[in-house]
């Protein structure tokens, strides 16, 4: 049915970013009738969605985490050198949960195996031939191949395990980097969901994105047998690449041509350039959208290109430190940077995850001994070419 449609939002891809906006516009401007489309055969796909209660502002935590899985209040990690318990709010929600709640909106008409073809300003063509309209289009199809990025990758591999017997944890340990180091910054990163169930991930920060599952699993399996654990069952299983930006042209990502295109999520380069997490950018989204007035896409497209573009400003620091994690550091020392990191204050780790470290945060990060080669970490500073300050 070519260019009908009953909706004033049309949200292209039922990810984590659409979903959230969906449930946002809802709560906020129950007057806007809003169609999720979604390639897949449920909204969300298959994830466990981490954060730290100070990644959201107050006005987020107050609708985001009631939908929360799983929250604790301390988490560790654990370096060769440093072992550090940090008293802070750690969350999980599931793509599960998160279907759960979408589905659950009433007026929120939900597409789901309806994969898009090309989208427009004001129009979604799909894959079954048919062209829907709306005065509001917005990509959240999730990341793409784009110009304008230079990166590396965290890949890991995660098993939620029901175990033998309890595991003992009585919170998440973020970084276990006391395993053998390898393809770069390896660490184990466990949350406990319940006394025998366990989420168990392998994951490298690589510089190339290539996961052999088989040899991941592998990993997992000795892991939970060193610390003395047993599996009884796999209950699920995930895997994520994500990008680590070690230098960005954000014209080149997101051309002013295509401004009148609003995008969401990693569509729109809305993630935290060293951890590759989107949620706080993508719950800061959804809540900001539904105070816009003007919801068209010629509006709301620079609206959310111009916050896109402020928030790659913002994470210069993060691109510098990548580029020392992955280039002044051999890849069997990279764990040293992080190890150094987290000898930090708390409110400075918690202002980095949420992306929003201040100027004396910046200096406390980079003070003392570097912990990779001091001639090759300078090498790394940032030029003061235009191309990052574009970025
Ligand atoms: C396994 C995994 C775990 C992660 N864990 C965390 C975490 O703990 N914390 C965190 O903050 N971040 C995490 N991330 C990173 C990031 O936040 C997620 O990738 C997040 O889901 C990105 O949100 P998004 O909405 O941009 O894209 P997605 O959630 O990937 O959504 C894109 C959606 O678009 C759909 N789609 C694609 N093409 C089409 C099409 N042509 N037509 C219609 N629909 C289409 C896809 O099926 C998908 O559902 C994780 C990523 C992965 C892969």
């Amino acid at each position: 049915m070519s260019g009908r449609s009953d909706s004033d939002v049309l949200l292209v891809g039922g990810g984590l970013a659409n979903c959230l906006i969906a449930l946002r516009l809802h709560a906020l401007r129950p007057e806007l009738k809003l169609t999720l489309l979604e390639a897949g055969p449920a909204p969300g796909g298959n994830h466990t969605w981490s954060f730290h209660g100070s990644d959201l502002r107050p006005a987020e935590r107050e609708w985001l985490l009631p939908l929360a899985d799983h929250g604790w209040s301390h988490y560790e990690v654990c370096f060769p050198e440093r072992q550090r318990r940090i008293d802070g709010r750690y969350y999980t929600l599931s793509s599960t949960k998160l279907a759960q709640a979408v589905s659950a909106l009433p007026g929120v008409e939900i597409r789901c195996e309806m994969p898009a073809l090309h989208t427009g300003p004001q129009t979604v063509q799909l894959a079954d031939g048919q062209t829907l309209g709306a005065r509001l289009v917005i990509d959240g199809r999730g990341a793409n191949e784009s110009a304008g990025l230079v990166l590396r990758y965290q890949k890991f591999l995660g098993q939620e395990l029901r175990l033998i017997a309890p595991h003992g944890l009585t919170g998440p340990l973020l970084m276990d980097a006391t395993v053998a180091q390898q393809d770069g910054y390896r660490f184990v990163y466990l949350l406990p969901f319940g006394p025998d169930r366990l989420l168990v991930e392998d994951t490298y920060y690589s510089d190339t994105p290539d996961l052999d599952a088989a040899s991941l699993r592998s990993n997992i399996q000795s892991y939970v047998s060193t610390r003395g654990w047993g599996a009884r069952e796999i209950i699920r299983e995930e895997r994520g690449v994500l990008p680590i930006v070690l230098d960005a042209d954000f014209d080149s990502f997101w051309p002013l041509a295509d401004a009148g295109l609003p995008r969401s999520g990693l569509r729109a380069g809305l993630f935290h350039h060293t951890t590759g997490y989107s949620l706080p950018e993508a719950a800061a989204l959804a809540d900001d959208l539904a105070g816009v007035a003007d919801l068209s896409s010629a509006h709301v497209g620079p609206w959310i290109r111009g916050r896109a573009q402020r928030r790659w400003q913002a994470q210069r620091l993060f691109r510098m430190l990548n580029r020392m994690l992955f280039l002044a550091a051999a890849p069997a020392e990279r764990y040293r940077v992080l190890q150094h990191f987290y000898r930090l204050p708390q409110p400075v780790i918690e202002r980095f995850y949420a992306g929003r470290i201040s100027l004396n945060d910046a200096r406390q990060i980079l003070s003392g001994r570097p912990p990779v080669p001091v001639l090759r970490a300078l090498r790394c500073l940032p030029p003061s070419a235009s191309r990052i300050g574009a970025a």
